[in-house]
């Protein structure tokens, strides 16, 4: 299946490193122009270095007004992807911190709304239609222990990007999710380096293994390509058939 993405302009959040870097890197390497945007200037400088087609903007998606402001200057996006998500500590149901619940919800769900509210209403202008996915996870569907605030954030972002599925199928946006197991990233390494947490997770996981970085990549470019032109609303598990048990 051939795909290219040649003068589509692509935004993905939380781009500096793991998933939402290779996904960068791959779109740029399929002809897209990327809007990659990310906390830390850093790593964005670092990747830009590597890829000329990609341009970078830095904020802190927790901040509502000044993540307006940033994806408004980003200027006409034709596909998106809502990846950027905090790396919620992980606390038992009695310990759940209150700074826990602002921050995750602040950026794994009320930043996906206001940056999709701003693409989308280029996209609508434009009257060409759109794609969206959102990166949420296995944990929206299935109870994880000292996961509780994480996966109120995960079920809850599942259900926005089905009402905007429902809301924007009428002007041609597409808007899905795919929701991986552990992929052992930064944010994978907090909730599993402990050997005895990944083996009791991997002994649920029919296919005996985590999920590599590039096999979510592999699923965000279908779902975002026009190889998936009928694909609306959506939550697609990567993850070895954990969902499935
Ligand atoms: P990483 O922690 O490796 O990367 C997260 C990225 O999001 C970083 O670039 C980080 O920026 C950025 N980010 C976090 N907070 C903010 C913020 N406030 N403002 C701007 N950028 C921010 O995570 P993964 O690559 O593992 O995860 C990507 C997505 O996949 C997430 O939505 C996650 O929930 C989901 N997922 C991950 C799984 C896993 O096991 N890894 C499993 C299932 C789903 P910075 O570099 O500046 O910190």
């Amino acid at each position: 299946m051939e795909i290219s993405f040649a003068s589509k302009r692509v935004l993905v959040t939380g781009a500096a490193k793991g998933i939402g870097r290779a996904l960068a890197k791959r779109l740029a390497s399929y002809g897209a122009e990327v809007v990659a945007v990310s906390r830390s200037k850093e790593g964005l400088d670092s990747l830009a270095a590597e890829m000329k087609n990609i341009k970078t903007i830095c904020v802190d998606l927790s901040d509502w007004d000044a993540t307006r402001k940033a994806i408004k200057s980003a200027g006409a996006i034709d596909c998106l992807v809502n990846n950027a998500a905090y790396a919620t500590p992980l606390e038992s149901f009695l310990d759940a911190k209150p700074e826990s619940f602002d921050m995750s919800f602040a950026v794994n769900v009320k930043a996906v709304i206001n940056v999709s509210q701003v693409v989308v209403e280029g996209m609508i202008q434009r009257k060409k239609g759109g794609s969206v996915v959102n990166l949420s996870s296995q944990a929206s569907q299935a109870a994880l222990p000292q996961h509780t605030i994480y996966c109120g954030t995960k079920g809850a972002l599942d259900m926005v990007s089905r009402v905007m599925a429902l809301e924007l199928g009428p002007h041609n946006i597409r808007v899905n999710c795919v929701n991986p197991t552990v992929v052992m990233t930064d944010m994978g390494r907090v909730g599993w380096a402990d050997p005895e947490k990944a083996n009791s997770m991997l002994a649920k996981i029919p296919l005996g293994r985590f999920a590599e970085v590039d096999e979510v990549v592999d699923a965000v470019i279908y779902l975002l390509s026009d190889k998936a032109s009928m694909i609306n609303g959506v939550t697609l598990p990567i993850d070895g058939g954990f969902l499935a048990t």
